[in-house]
C-alpha cells in the first residue's frame, strides 16, 4: 500500500496526539508530536533563565539554537508504546507536560527562528512518508502537500476538562493534585488558542483541504474509528 503523510492539526488539548498515536500504531506509521518539540525548547528557555519578567531573551535563545545547544530527539518507549521526548539526551517527557511549560510555550512557538528550526527538522522526519504528525501548522506550513489532513477541535471547556483529567492522572502527590485548578487550565487553553491563531508565522488555521473533526461529543474509540475510516478511503 502506498505510504502517505498524515497531518493532524487543531486547538490545544483536543486529543490530537491520542488520536494520532493510535492511528500510527494501527497502520504501522511513525508518530511525531511536534508540540513536544516546542515544549522542549520552552523547557530549555525556562531552565536557562531566558524568561525574565519583561519577556523572552530572544538573542540568547537564538544564540543557543545556532550553537546547537538545543538538541531534541524522540526514543520509542516499549513500556508506554509511545515515543518519549529527549532534550540534550535527557528524558523530559513528563516535565514538558507541566503547567510551567504549557503557560510559556506559545510565545516561544511564535518566534520565527524557533519555527524555522523545528519545521526543518519535522520536514526531514517526513521525507520517507509513512508518518502521522500532529501540531498546529502541519497541514498548512510543514507539509502543505500532505495526502491526508485533519483539523480537530472541541469546545474550550471540554478541552480544559480533558487536560485537567490528564494532569490529575499524572500527578504523583496529593499536593500536586491540589495545585491543579480547572479555571487556570481553561484560561491557559484559551490563551494558547489565541496566541497560536494570531501569530505572524504559520498561525493555527484550518487548511482548505482539511477534514474537520469536532470531537466534543465523541469517545476516543469513535474518533479512532473515524480517523481509520478516512485513512482507508484515502489510500484505497
Ligand atoms: O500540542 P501541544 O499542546 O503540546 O503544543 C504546545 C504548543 O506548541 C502549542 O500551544 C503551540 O503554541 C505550539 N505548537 C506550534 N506548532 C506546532 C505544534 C505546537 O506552534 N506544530
Amino acid at each position: 500500500m502506498k505510504k502517505i503523510i498524515i497531518a493532524i492539526d487543531g486547538h490545544s488539548s483536543c486529543g490530537k496526539s491520542t488520536m494520532a498515536k493510535q492511528l500510527a500504531k494501527e497502520i504501522g506509521y511513525v508518530y511525531v508530536d511536534t508540540g513536544a518539540m516546542y515544549r522542549a525548547v520552552t523547557l530549555y528557555a525556562l531552565r536557562n533563565g531566558l524568561f525574565p519578567d519583561e519577556g523572552i531573551k530572544e538573542a540568547e535563545l537564538k544564540a543557543a539554537i545556532d550553537a546547537g545547544k538545543i538538541q531534541i530527539s524522540f526514543r520509542f518507549n516499549p513500556e508506554t508504546g509511545r515515543p518519549d521526548t529527549y532534550l540534550n539526551g535527557e528524558k523530559v517527557e513528563e516535565e514538558i507536560r507541566q503547567m510551567a511549560v504549557s503557560s510559556h510555550v506559545s510565545p516561544i512557538a511564535a518566534l520565527p527562528f524557533v519555527r524555522t528550526l523545528l519545521t526543518e527538522q519535522q520536514q526531514a522526519m517526513g521525507r520517507e512518508k509513512g508518518i502521522v504528525m500532529d501540531g498546529r501548522d502541519i497541514g498548512t506550513a510543514v507539509f502543505p502537500q500532505a495526502e491526508m489532513k485533519v483539523f480537530v477541535t472541541a469546545s474550550a471547556e471540554v478541552r480544559a476538562g480533558r487536560r485537567y483529567k490528564e494532569l490529575m492522572g499524572n500527578a504523583k502527590t496529593e499536593e500536586e493534585k491540589a495545585a491543579l485548578d480547572f479555571q487556570e487550565i481553561l484560561k491557559n487553553v484559551k490563551e494558547r488558542d489565541y496566541i497560536d491563531s494570531h501569530r505572524e508565522v504559520a498561525p493555527l488555521r484550518q487548511a482548505e483541504d482539511a477534514l474537520v473533526l469536532d470531537n466534543s461529543d465523541m469517545t476516543r474509540e469513535e474518533q479512532s474509528a473515524w480517523l481509520l475510516a478516512k485513512y482507508k478511503e484515502i489510500v484505497s
